[in-house]
């Protein structure tokens, strides 16, 4: 089973991805860390990435469905995918890219979220830069302010958690990537979890949506 994780930035996605990759056994790709790593490693695609990922713009889908076409294509097995597709056009590469591989089409989980509760969540961000995990300052605080528990490295704010980049990812999330919303439910692949609920209720809502899916599929 391939799963995709769908929300407004600042939803969870990042967080139940880490947390699920381990009980569930599937790969987790993140568009933003692979991006970030691009970035930092100073690739072709990190430049031209770079000031769309500032400005809190979409990075253009050809140069986002090139990159996770070389990632899929050397994956065999279940895939979990937060952060992609996060426009029309790039649910429908990822489909017949799954389909070219044999594999049926993804479904999709839908983070629900009042858009009023994410500001809050991405300034108290700090993310590893090195592993992506993430921590809030409040919600999800690490033992040692600005250290991460597993790996003891530092943590940073990412540079487009400030509230004006904030606000623009929201309005590009509602024009670009809400579409995707009618497009999982119009073919029947659409499963919603109260993203605003604690860490853990999220994950178990999650687990039972991901066994009822797997269950449905087998009958
Ligand atoms: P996304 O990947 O959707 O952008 P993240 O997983 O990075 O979201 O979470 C955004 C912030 O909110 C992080 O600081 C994270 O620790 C925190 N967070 C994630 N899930 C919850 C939750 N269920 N309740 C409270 N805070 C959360
Ligand atoms: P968040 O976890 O807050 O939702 P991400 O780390 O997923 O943010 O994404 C950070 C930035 O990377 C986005 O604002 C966008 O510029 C770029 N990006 C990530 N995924 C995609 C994608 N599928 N299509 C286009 N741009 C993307």
């Amino acid at each position: 089973m391939d799963v995709v994780f769908l929300g407004p930035p600042g939803a969870g996605k990042g967080t139940q991805a880490q947390r699920l990759e381990r009980l569930e056994g599937l790969v987790q790709f993140s568009t933003g860390d692979l991006l970030r790593e691009h970035r930092t490693a100073g690739t072709p695609l990190g430049r031209a990435a770079q000031d769309y990922m500032d400005r809190g713009e979409l990075v253009p889908d050809a140069l986002i469905i090139e990159m996770m076409e070389g990632e899929l294509d050397r994956t065999n097995g279940g895939v979990l995918l937060d952060g992609f597709p996060r426009t029309v056009p790039q649910a429908v590469a990822l489909d017949a890219l799954l389909a070219r591989k044999g594999r049926r089409p993804a479904i999709a989980v839908l983070f629900d979220i009042d858009l009023s509760l994410i500001q809050e969540r991405l300034e108290g961000r700090w993310t590893n830069p090195r592993t992506g995990r993430v921590y809030h300052e409040r919600f999800a605080p690490p033992r040692v302010a600005g250290i991460d528990d597993e790996d003891g490295g530092p943590l940073i704010q990412r540079d487009d958690d400030t509230a004006e980049t904030i606000r623009k990812r929201l309005v590009v999330y509602r024009e670009q990537t809400e579409p995707l919303v009618a497009y999982y439910r119009g073919q029947g692949r659409l499963y919603s979890v109260d993203a605003t609920q604690p860490v853990d209720v999220v994950s178990a809502e999650i687990e039972r949506v991901l066994h009822r899916r797997t269950g449905e599929r087998r009958a």
